[in-house]
């Protein structure tokens, strides 16, 4: 599970996230909405400290995300994030890619790691792919390779930050089912996302943010059907 409660995040003077109280329990599934500049990517990133909050606590999986570099690493092996721009290393292999963070941070012995990889890549359905550099791979392709990197680690909780956004259309849906797949199997989720089918498929709740601020959350069918916030039903006007 994820515990956030009263969490705030400035850089510098400006107060990106305000008195953030979130729980993702076990198995849920959350989809973060909101327009740009809202703070759901920063939000995001605090839960992997890959930015830094300022006041209140977050837990992950039991372990208090503070200063300590232990607390830091073991959030981070069970915490899997998949990013817009894929991230993958652009001078390694796509197995490479894969295997990188168990052999160096889980002291994977390398033969189980490249058994492994070799085993995600065929799930998100690119076994064929695995010698190639990312370069050479179309970007829904490169997605799915940051997919089955992520879950190389055997993450407990996945983190996607608008993970089809920088895809051509044709190949949202390639990253999409993948993600739904995921879902089904149980995986506790987190996807900052404006798919909103995708939202209504898998969520077990939709949140709203504004303004560094989470406005409204609630079950997909109340979310669309009933949202309460001015903004929010804005929002849904547009996205929808
Ligand atoms: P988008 O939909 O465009 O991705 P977002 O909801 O993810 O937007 P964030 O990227 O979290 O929004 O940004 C929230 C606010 O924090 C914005 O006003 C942004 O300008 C500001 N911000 C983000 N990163 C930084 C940074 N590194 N330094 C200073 N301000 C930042
Ligand atoms: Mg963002």
């Amino acid at each position: 599970a994820i515990r956030i409660s009263g969490m705030n995040k400035l850089y510098g003077q400006f107060h990106a996230l305000h008195d953030i109280d979130l729980t993702v329990e076990r198995g849920e599934k959350v989809v973060i909405c909101g327009p740009s500049g809202s703070g759901k990517s920063t939000l995001i990133r605090c839960i992997n400290r890959l930015e830094e909050h300022q006041s209140g606590t977050i837990e992950v999986m039991g372990t208090c995300l503070d200063d300590n570099v232990d607390h830091i690493d073991e959030i981070r092996r069970e915490a899997g994030m998949v990013f817009q721009n894929f991230n993958l290393f652009p001078h390694m292999s796509v197995l490479d890619n894969c295997t990188l963070a168990p052999v160096l941070a889980r002291k994977t012995p390398r033969a189980d790691a490249e058994a492994t990889a070799l085993r995600y890549l065929a799930r998100v359905k690119i076994p064929e792919q695995a010698h190639k550099f990312p370069g050479e791979l179309s970007g829904g392709q490169q997605q799915r390779v940051a997919i089955a990197r992520a879950l190389c680690m055997n993450p407990k909780i996945m983190l996607f930050d608008e993970p089809t956004s920088a895809l051509d259309p044709e190949m949202i849906s390639e990253v999409l089912d993948v993600m739904v797949g995921l879902a089904r199997e149980g995986m506790t989720m987190v996807c900052v996302t404006h798919e909103m089918g995708f939202a209504r498929q898998i969520a077990d709740r939709v949140i709203f943010m504004a303004d560094g601020r989470i406005v409204e959350q609630a079950p997909p069918e109340d979310f669309f059907n009933n949202p309460q916030n001015d903004r929010t039903r804005a929002f849904i006007g547009q996205v929808m």
